[in-house]
């Protein structure tokens, strides 16, 4: 996908027309409106968010992990959203979709990645035919335990006909803001980058990958080669709708405290091995998080890490809570055309990088990544 795309004459005028409407809407309803125009915001910093994460010493193995983690790039994040938004909403079946999934799957190759494609059938919920689809993923093979991994994933489909920019494209584009910083480091254990397609149709895509694989999990293939098609899985990490913690009621800005949600299921086979996991994850953020803290809670539901929490750890992070707060019209963009990457701005990008930094942080003390030439 060319950069030119960015330019076309069509898109600017729809993003302008949207922007004006989002800017008349930021009038009616904050005095900060004004800002927008100059695509000004609050730097999280302003707010002395920083001041409150960190202060934890850190040992020579911690500022290693931290060597790894400050490989995410705050403006690489961002462009990779924006690629993925040039697709429109990339909602299944659509062809904008499956432009979306060969682009995504170029930007993982282009990294050096080997990629892979699950192939499944959909059947819509109200009946009717059943339809080929795919998703694509990449694998960091790990060079002293191969055999394991953990899976990081988000959707990479969308809904509502904007451009799915915070649902998934946010998600969607940590995955692969951590699969570039990821790409010449080494690890002991494998990592997996999952992109599902059809969430929103009922976790479909992420249904199709534990029906097809579970059972292939550890096997080496062929026998002796040291290759492992399913590294046995360690734990799920989803991440899904990243940008958008305006409180509730919806405030103008990032909400003052704004956080990263760290959910699991308790109501599931692994809840324990959950629970645990989310705590790294907490702690990872707290050490390597640069703005936003993060939260834990145990009511995970209607994300792509569902089909995995009875058969190994399972996470999924998100801007609120799924249940108490998402679907509590925490976020008025939800599935709307308004779902735009202009609707958001700097301060609300960064807590989606932030939880790019929690993830990162987490998973490489877990499969004991090093920057190359590093300790
Ligand atoms: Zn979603």
């Amino acid at each position: 996908m060319s950069n030119r795309l960015y330019f076309s004459p069509t898109l600017w005028g729809r993003l302008s027309l949207i922007a004006l409407s989002v800017a008349v809407l930021a009038a009616t309803t904050a005095p900060a409106a004004q800002d927008r125009g100059r695509g000004q915001q609050a730097r999280p910093d302003d707010r002395r968010v920083r001041g409150v994460l960190g202060g934890l010493e850190m040992t020579a193995a911690d500022t290693a992990i931290k060597e790894v983690v400050d490989r995410l790039d705050f403006d690489s994040y961002k462009e990779i959203l924006l690629g993925l938004t040039e697709f429109g909403d990339r909602e299944q079946g659509t062809e904008r979709n499956a432009r979306a999934i060969d682009w995504i799957e170029a930007q993982l190759q282009g990294w050096g990645y080997e990629t892979g494609r699950i192939h499944y059938q959909f059947t819509p919920r109200g009946g009717g035919e059943a339809e080929p689809r795919e998703e694509v993923y990449a694998t960091k093979v790990g060079s002293e335990v191969p055999g394991e991994m953990y899976i990081i994933g988000a959707h990479m489909d969308g809904r509502g006909g904007g451009q799915a920019a915070n649902d998934d494209g946010s998600g969607t584009a940590l995955v692969m803001e951590i699969a570039r910083a990821l790409a010449d480091v080494r690890t002991a254990r494998s990592v997996r980058f999952a992109l599902w397609n059809n969430e929103e149709t009922g976790l479909n895509g992420a249904r199709a990958y534990v029906e097809q694989r579970a059972a292939l999990q550890g096997i080496e293939e062929p026998a002796g080669s040291g290759q492992y098609p399913e590294p046995t899985w360690l734990g799920m990490i989803q991440h899904d709708m990243m940008l958008w913690d305006h409180g509730n009621p919806v405030t103008y800005n990032q909400a003052l405290d704004a956080d990263v949600d760290i959910e699991f299921q308790l109501a599931s086979e692994k809840a324990d091995e959950s629970a645990a996991l989310a705590l790294k994850l907490l702690n990872a953020n707290r050490m390597f998080a640069t703005d936003y803290p993060a939260v834990m809670s145990n009511a995970m539901s209607s994300t792509d890490s569902g089909p995995f929490q009875d058969l190994v750890a399972a996470v999924s992070l998100r801007e609120n809570r799924r249940l108490y707060e998402t679907g509590n019209r925490a976020n008025p963009h939800w599935h709307q055309p308004t779902d735009l990457f202009v609707t958001f701005s700097d301060a609300d990008f960064r807590l989606g990088f932030n939880a790019a930094q929690t993830t990162l942080g987490a998973v490489a003390r877990l499969v004991e990544a090093r920057v190359e030439g590093g300790r």
